[in-house]
């Protein structure tokens, strides 16, 4: 009983809630470079030069740099700060960094000092990141820059050990070409609001810039350390691999926004006091559907911003979770039979002067505005729902999606019966004039019906939720750009094609809102397909889906190669999103991505079940098997059916794991051999994560036989139940 399940056991009967400092409102802030901090350490006129980088996207120049990186060290240094970083997002997933301190020494003595240079751009030995072959590992040159459109910020690293400088930047290869996810979803980004400001003219002229919005519901699980500590596959892989299911899961509805458990309301608070630091304006917490699932999700930012708070966050909760004792989990998927995780991404576009533009109006202009963004976001969603699909494609996305509790593997959109109703009654109008007394008449009333959440579907992927639309399939661990690039490029693209069309109804004399009509009308037909208000877990819906022509894969490696499609790079070139040799790079990172989170799990799982599973069930099997040979010494043979019995199992069990685990491990070495990234993605889905699933079946029988005080796993009930 001493193995490490034991002592987790002991550890987490005796935890008790740790104290936390008190919510305090006035800290908003206090750690983001942002206008009232420049104010104090920049002059007015280079304070003005970052802000207008900031809003218009364009480069911080080089004269004034010296300048701002003085200002921002020496507020940093009155913060405590010793060390600063470039902050990225490679492919890898997670974010990068590497600090270098502030620290130089002139004449024999110490100062603190950071040039403008060193804040503009840094060289990291970019070798070690993914980068599909753009840049061969020896050329290991790739260089980060500046994004003034995200604050720096100051992280705390350790408690108390430290605090660091980060400055937001994109990562580059020398060559030009993006190696990060930062990169291409900016260029999404700045095309959207441009072809949608232009789009939005037709409707207001007083309006100068339009920005995209996001808001990030986070989902994830916090189980105690110390149950992390002794599993080998929540260590290495970020779910358990095997794990049979409690007697009690969440059948029984109890936990979804039940009462906060007080360990975790003391880990919440102080994420959010912490996040309040940040200038991340968390809103709302509560507990998800699965037993030990939480939510979190602050105000909706410019979407550039809300990314970069949803990496800091991410870093911060598993940060802030250490220090309460628990681990958290991002993984899509960390516990067979209970809810995974997701990240719901609330999308909008807003106006300079305020105006929601996935907001129905009270007024015509505004209505006529709502139904052309509204119905052009379908129709892009419509024409590109596999790129869709390939955006949200991982290997832990793939266990989640269409799991009978998440998104389907299937892009629809999901839009309420009022909505539904006016799309209707513009397709099946006659004469256009009347058609738009009508949809006057109706919007008029949406603002209120909407708000109504009884038109709610939770079994859509993408659903229109009365002011913006809410992609759901995107995974709970993903860097949300990923998903987002594409939503953008998509939209853009659509804007732009929807201002051609306009353009050229009206220069033939079309009156404009007619030809505005006239081109949705065009829209709305063509999109129908992907319009879906029925349940999307169900399996009429796949057959359905399938007979309307929407894309359905459920693995990573077919997903993906909607990113290599015609149709896609056709998009890709045109919208200069990414280029060709990016688009492929990328690809091929993704496919690689996949193969080694497959292979890792292999691998993991093969270790359990020979240096621990197996060892377990034949200590219990030879136990048996001596109270077998006492029992026949006292010639009590004939009360020893049971025991056998349990001993003939195990050993079934045991010869089956143990020739699965030789097969799996056959198939790995086949995989490994094939060339080509794509089709070594699909052996390992296809060959090899089988295995996983088989071997676990009966790694599972096992956990139910044999005796509790030999397994050496903590329990799903364990892990799922104490706190
Ligand atoms: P629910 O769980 O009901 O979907 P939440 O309150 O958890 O609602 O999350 C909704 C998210 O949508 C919040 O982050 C909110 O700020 C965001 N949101 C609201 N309006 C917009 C908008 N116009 N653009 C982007 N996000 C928005
Ligand atoms: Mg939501």
């Amino acid at each position: 009983m001493n193995t490490l399940r034991f002592q987790a056991l002991t550890k987490v009967a005796e935890r008790k809630p740790k104290s936390v400092p008190a919510y305090n409102i006035d800290e908003f802030a206090k750690y983001v470079f942002n206008e009232e901090a420049m104010r104090q350490y920049l002059s007015h006129k280079i304070m003005k030069h970052v802000l207008d980088a900031s809003t218009h996207g364009i480069k911080i120049d080089r004269k004034y740099a010296d300048d701002i990186a003085k200002g921002m060290k020496e507020w940093a240094v009155s913060k405590g700060v010793t060390h600063y970083t470039h902050w990225f997002q490679p492919l890898t997933g997670s974010t990068a960094e590497k600090h270098e301190s502030f620290l130089n020494i002139e004449e024999h003595k110490p100062v603190y000092e950071f040039k403008g240079s060193a804040l503009i751009q840094q060289e990291p030995d970019a070798s070690s990141f993914p980068s599909g072959g753009i840049r061969n590992t020896f050329e290991a040159r790739g260089y980060t820059a500046w994004d003034p459109s995200s604050p720096a910020f100051i992280v705390e690293n350790g408690d108390g050990a430290g605090k660091t400088l980060c400055i937001p930047t994109v990562f580059i290869s020398y060559t030009g070409e993006a190696l990060d996810y930062k990169t291409p979803f900016l260029r999404s980004l700045h095309l959207l609001e441009t072809n949608a400001l232009s789009v939005y003219h037709y409707f207001d002229k007083e309006a100068k810039k339009v920005t995209a919005t996001l808001g990030i519901e986070q989902e994830y699980f916090l189980i105690d350390k110390a149950f992390y500590t002794a599993r080998p596959d929540l260590m290495m892989c970020g779910r358990t691999l095997v794990g049979r299911e409690p007697s009690r899961g969440q059948q029984l509805e109890d936990h979804y926004f039940g009462s906060i458990p007080a360990r975790i309301f003391a880990y919440m608070v102080e994420v959010e006091q912490e996040a309040l630091k940040l200038g991340i304006p968390l809103k709302t917490r509560h507990n998800e559907v699965a037993p030990a699932q939480f939510e979190c999700a602050p105000i909706f930012e410019e979407a550039n911003l809300a990314i970069d708070h949803n990496q800091i966050l991410m870093e911060l909760m598993k940060r802030i979770a250490d220090k309460h004792d628990f681990y958290i989990i991002f993984h899509e998927k960390p516990f067979a039979k209970v809810n995974g995780s997701g990240k719901h991404n609330n999308w909008s576009i807003g106006t300079d002067t305020g105006k929601n533009l996935l907001s129905p109006g009270k007024n015509p202009k505004d209505n006529l505005a709502f139904l052309t963004f509204f119905t052009s976001t379908i129709k892009a969603v419509y024409e590109h729902n596999a790129l869709l699909r390939a955006s949200i494609a991982s290997a832990e996305n793939d266990h989640r999606l269409g799991a009978n509790e998440a998104p389907p593997a299937i892009i629809s959109v999901f839009i309420g019966s009022q909505l539904t109703q006016i799309l209707n009654d513009i397709l099946e109008g006659k004469e256009t004039e009347t058609i738009r007394k009508e949809v006057d008449f109706k919007l008029k009333k949406i603002p209120e019906i909407l708000i109504d959440n009884t038109d709610r579907n939770r079994t859509s992927p993408f659903a229109f939720t009365g002011n913006k639309f809410e992609f759901r399939a995107v995974g709970a661990s993903a860097n949300c750009s990923a998903a987002i690039t594409i939503l953008n490029t998509i939209v853009a693209n659509q804007l732009a094609e929807f201002k051609n069309e306009v353009d050229t109804q009206i220069q033939a004399g079309v009156k404009k809102d007619d030809a505005i009509i006239n081109v949705l009308k065009e829209y709305i037909k063509t999109a129908q397909p992907v319009l879906f208000e029925g349940n999307g877990y169900s399996e009429e819906w796949v057959q359905e889906a399938e007979k309307r022509g929407l894309f359905h894969v459920k693995t990573t490696p077919h997903a993906l190669k909607a990113y290599i499609s015609e149709k896609s790079k056709t998009l890709f070139e045109k919208t200069h999103v990414l280029s060709e040799k990016e688009l492929e790079a990328h690809y091929e990172v993704f496919l690689e991505r996949y193969t080694k989170k497959v292979q890792i799990e292999s691998r993991v799982l093969g270790e359990m079940v020979l240096n621990q599973i197996i060892p377990v069930a034949v200590e219990y099997q030879q136990k048996l098997a001596q109270n077998v040979i006492t029992l026949s010494q006292l010639q009590l043979n004939h009360t020893a059916k049971p025991q056998v019995d349990i001993i003939n199992r195990i050993a079934k069990h045991v010869a089956i794991i143990k020739e699965e685990v030789e097969k799996m491990i056959d198939e790995r070495k086949i995989g490994n051999k094939i060339e080509n990234v794509a089709e070594r993605a699909i052996h390992y889905c296809e060959k090899v994560k089988p295995y996983l699933e088989s071997i676990r079946y009966h790694v599972d029988k096992l956990e139910f036989i044999v005796e509790d005080s030999a397994w050496c796993l903590p329990k799903y009930r364990e892990m799922l139940f104490m706190r």
